[in-house]
């Protein structure tokens, strides 16, 4: 996640006499504990065959999970499913016969005609549409920013990803992903994992079709549409991808991200692990919020794009270094729950700094760790939690770097 910092989700002080703050539990008291959640199905696979229409602000389409039941007899199953979401099907098994289905709040309830047992493979096909308010995003030009690039992306951590794609959305999960998405001619689609297919349709739109075969956490799972254009590296065989809207010329998109092979080569030294997946992309997207590791395909956001006299005073490594950080920690492995995302941003947020040591020595290191310190006894003079922290609401977890 990205560069947002704790301090954030602290309340406003008082109005008052200055007094020293007094320091505020970072939960209240009937915070419920949180637990892992036990799951009823192992999904396998997420293949979503959906138009995004910049038009109406909508999406609509069909998902469908392959999934094994973890039970004896799996009778039924509970999906999270975003409240705007209206689901009009849901099919069961190689014939779609349909089944039984409710949605109340952000849950869509399934009951099967028959159990599933372990053994068993099935493909649960869900048909729906909807504007999300949350998890996808539409940016458009309006009378006051005409020139602003339209773009659609959407935003998983923590929990958000189900509000447009019904779906288990729970890190301890994992699920290859086949991302089937229609759009308007001029704007492209940028995913999870390989482009496997691009189609123009009649009708004057596009289809793009990205296939992830790693397993990825569904909060991971991304898309993004705008009309990009590309500039390519590459660190042996791997693809290093930089996307940015149409606005944006190559010289401003590498002064941003340009370091990014050297980066990957380091993060390949220093953890032993060579970069994981197929490709990787990064996504400069308007009116995005810092920095997002979704797996193989990171959206940042565009106002890190410094101009010539900008990047005079300063640069914005840290951000590129951080999410491309998340992908071995983060992606590659994550939390089971949430209580845990200290480790995703722990190891993002010093492996950073090790790149700057790498880049521009030891003084930046410890100038950039030192910063992290002060950063961190602020946070505590406010507040004083575990590091494993299991009291929280998820709107704050999502905010820690
Ligand atoms: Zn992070």
């Amino acid at each position: 996640m990205g560069l947002a910092a704790l301090t954030a989700i602290a309340q406003t002080p008082p109005a008052g006499p200055v007094s020293p703050p007094a320091r505020r539990p970072f939960a209240s008291p009937d915070t419920p504990r949180q637990t892992e959640q036990i799951r009823e199905a192992d999904i396998k696979h997420i293949k979503a065959e959906l138009v995004l229409d910049g038009q109406k602000q909508e999406v609509r389409g069909m998902v469908t999970h392959t999934l094994s039941p973890l039970h004896p007899y799996l009778t039924s199953l509970d999906l999270d499913c975003g409240p705007k979401l209206k689901v009009s099907r849901v099919a069961v098994g190689p014939h779609a016969a349909a089944c039984k289905f409710a949605t109340k709040g952000e849950k869509l309830s399934i009951t099967f005609d028959k159990p599933y047992r372990p053994n068993d493979t099935v493909d649960l096909a869900i048909t729906y549409s909807g504007s999300p308010e949350s998890g996808l995003h539409f940016v458009a030009p309006d009378p006051a920013n005409p020139e602003k690039p339209l773009a659609i992306w959407t935003q998983g951590e923590a929990e958000d990803n189900h509000h447009w794609l019904p779906c288990y959305d729970y890190p301890n999960n994992r699920v290859t992903t086949e991302m089937i998405i229609t759009v308007a001619h001029p704007l492209s689609v940028v995913s999870n994992g390989a482009l496997v297919d691009t189609k123009e349709n009649c009708d004057g739109t596009r289809t793009f079709h990205w296939k992830m075969d790693q397993p990825l956490s569904t909060y991971l799972i991304t898309l993004t549409a705008s009309e990009f254009v590309s500039f390519h590296d590459r660190v042996g065989n791997l693809p290093v991808d930089y996307y940015v809207t149409k606005d944006v010329d190559e010289a401003t998109a590498r002064r941003f991200m340009g370091k990014t092979p050297a980066m990957i080569r380091f993060f390949n030294d220093k953890t032993g692990q060579t970069y994981p997946y197929c490709k990787y992309a990064q996504i400069c997207l308007p009116e995005f919020g810092g920095g997002m590791e979704n797996t193989s395909a990171t959206s940042m956001t565009d106002a890190a794009l410094l101009d010539e006299i900008e990047a005079l005073e300063s640069d914005e490594d840290e951000l590129v270094a951080h999410e491309l950080a998340h992908q071995w920690f983060g992606a590659l492995m994550t939390c089971k729950d949430w209580s845990h995302i200290w480790l995703n941003e722990g190891f993002a947020s010093y492996f950073d700094p090790l790149f700057a040591e790498h880049d521009k020595g030891v003084d930046e290191f410890r100038h950039r760790m030192d910063g992290e310190l002060k950063s961190y006894l602020g946070n505590d003079r406010m507040y004083r939690c575990p590091i494993v922290e299991t009291r929280y609401k998820l709107r704050w977890i999502c905010l820690t770097r």
